[in-house]
């Protein structure tokens, strides 16, 4: 009798940008991908990154129960001491241009992977992936990891210089703003992605974005982390320039309710926050001893920084307020930081009003029932973690797509405040105020019917388990 050779399985390179938002989203893709059974994943960090998760985190004890998953690495083009901080970021891309991106083709082209690559799922940022990718001759799918709406600003940059609505001058930021179709009727000059502000179109991050809109439409698929039901129309007008769309989000959920499902009697687990950061767990141990929705939240992720000038404003309206606060203060988050010493005093003389952390287990944070509030830089993952616990939002975003965000946070889903371009103690003690009284039953009335949503869509024939389906059998198609 004849033996035939199983057919080796498809084989997806995950490619994140170094950065903790897209490392989080797209471990969480990869474990989809796992738990799907019969694809092969790699998941390429840079050399920095993974041994900061291997420090933080259980990520390789959780990973170790899929036998088809591999980490490997590439440098990021940065001295090990270099300190990566969100001030120093031009380094960090001119590194992955000048040092990753040929070790990446080198990679990709000498099969430096233990099986042959299939397919390649990139952030949408790498723009240089594509072309290495169609080099090879490995189809590649683009993952955006920032929001939608702001990737929609992206797309309409080119549309909105030719029409001369940026560069602007003068400070009439209230201007709005006609050339982003679908959002005529609520976008402000302020609204739109920070780079939109530079009086110089040839700025690095300005032309990194325009860049990332003439590569996405020539990839395979643009993976989106978000579900049918909250971004329709966005979606609808990203689909006219990229047809495969598959969002497929919210992802933090999807794995939440994988666990429930598959190991049945246990209680539900959060899926593991896979932190470039240590999490100060004792924040949980704080939380459990106050009353429900009683505390604000305070973080601004992973690369928004606040001056000591703005510290000290927030510290006042919080103070001011009365509400009490769970804080995080990320390392190398104060501009001149050598003021340390004097924030500490600070915050040491409210300590008894709220609990301050390094970093945070977020997603634990947020479901906790005596959260009532999040002050956020409106990152894009962050608003999603907080829309799905139902948690109201006073937005305080610090750049790239999070200004487009709060603008839709408070005037779209309205389930926030947006408090963009002010840092004024007295703004700040209301808006707290505000979210944590009346206001914050309003919006969790939308969080909820939102939500609900979001988990129709992760139940079974739902429109995000559809399209992570679809993406699946793609996958499949591509195998060699
Ligand atoms: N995060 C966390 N602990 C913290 C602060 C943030 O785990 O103390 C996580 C948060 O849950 C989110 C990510 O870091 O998933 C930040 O991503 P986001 O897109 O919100 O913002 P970015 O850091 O990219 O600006």
């Amino acid at each position: 009798m004849e033996h035939q050779i199983p057919p080796s399985p498809p084989h997806v390179l995950i490619f994140p940008l170094p950065l903790q938002g897209p490392i989080k989203c797209m471990l969480k893709l990869a474990e989809l991908l796992c738990i799907s059974g019969d694809i092969d994943v790699t998941f390429l960090n840079t050399q920095h990154n993974h041994r900061r998760l291997l420090q933080y985190t259980a990520v390789e004890s959780r990973f170790s129960a899929y036998p088809q998953f591999r980490f490997q690495t590439v440098s990021d083009g940065l001295p090990d001491d270099h300190p990566r901080s969100t001030d120093r970021l031009g380094d960090l891309l001119k590194g992955l241009w000048t040092v990753t991106h040929p070790n990446f083709k080198e990679m990709l082209s000498s099969g430096s992977f233990d099986r042959p690559v299939t397919c390649v799922i990139a952030d949408g940022a790498l723009t240089f992936a594509l072309d290495v990718a169609e080099e090879v001759g490995i189809p590649l799918i683009y993952f955006e990891t920032i929001s939608p709406c702001g990737l929609w600003t992206y797309f309409c940059v080119q549309k909105l210089i030719d029409a001369g609505e940026i560069p602007f001058q003068g400070d009439d930021l209230d201007a709005p703003i006609q050339s982003v179709p679908g959002m005529e009727d609520f976008l402000r000059r302020r609204d739109l992605p920070s780079f939109c502000r530079t009086t110089d179109l040839n700025d690095p991050i300005i032309q990194l974005a325009m860049g990332e809109c003439r590569q996405v439409p020539r990839s395979r698929g643009l993976i989106l982390n978000t579900f049918e039901e909250l971004d329709r129309p966005v979606l609808s007008h990203l689909r006219s320039l990229c047809p495969n769309l598959y969002p497929v989000g919210p992802l933090h959920t999807h794995l939440v309710k994988k666990t429930r499902l598959e190991i049945e009697s246990t209680p539900p687990q959060r899926a593991s926050s896979d932190s470039l950061w240590q999490e100060d767990k004792s924040c949980i141990t704080w939380l459990d001893k106050q009353p429900l929705r009683s505390v604000i939240y305070i973080s601004i992720g992973s690369l928004a920084m606040m001056t000591m000038e703005q510290l000290v404003e927030f510290w006042h309206g919080l103070v001011n307020s009365g509400v009490q606060f769970l804080w995080v203060r990320r390392p190398n988050s104060i501009v001149g930081e050598d003021l340390a010493g004097q924030i500490e005093e600070l915050l040491e003389a409210t300590k008894e009003r709220g609990c301050l952390v390094s970093w945070a287990p977020q997603e634990e944070v947020l479901a906790h029932p005596a959260i009532g509030g999040f002050l956020t830089h409106s990152g894009w993952n962050s608003t999603l973690e907080s829309l799905m616990e139902g948690v109201p939002m006073v937005c305080w975003p610090y750049f790239v797509d999070q200004h487009v965000n709060s603008r839709f946070v408070s005037e779209v889903w309205k389930i926030g405040i947006d408090m963009k371009d002010t840092c004024d103690r007295v703004v700040i003690e209301k808006m707290i105020k505000d979210l944590m009284d009346v206001k914050g039953d309003e919006f969790r009335q939308s969080m909820d019917w939102l939500s609900k949503f979001a988990r129709e869509s992760l139940s079974v024939g739902g429109s995000s388990v559809c399209n992570l389906n679809r993406l699946i059998e793609d996958i499949r198609a591509m195998k060699v």
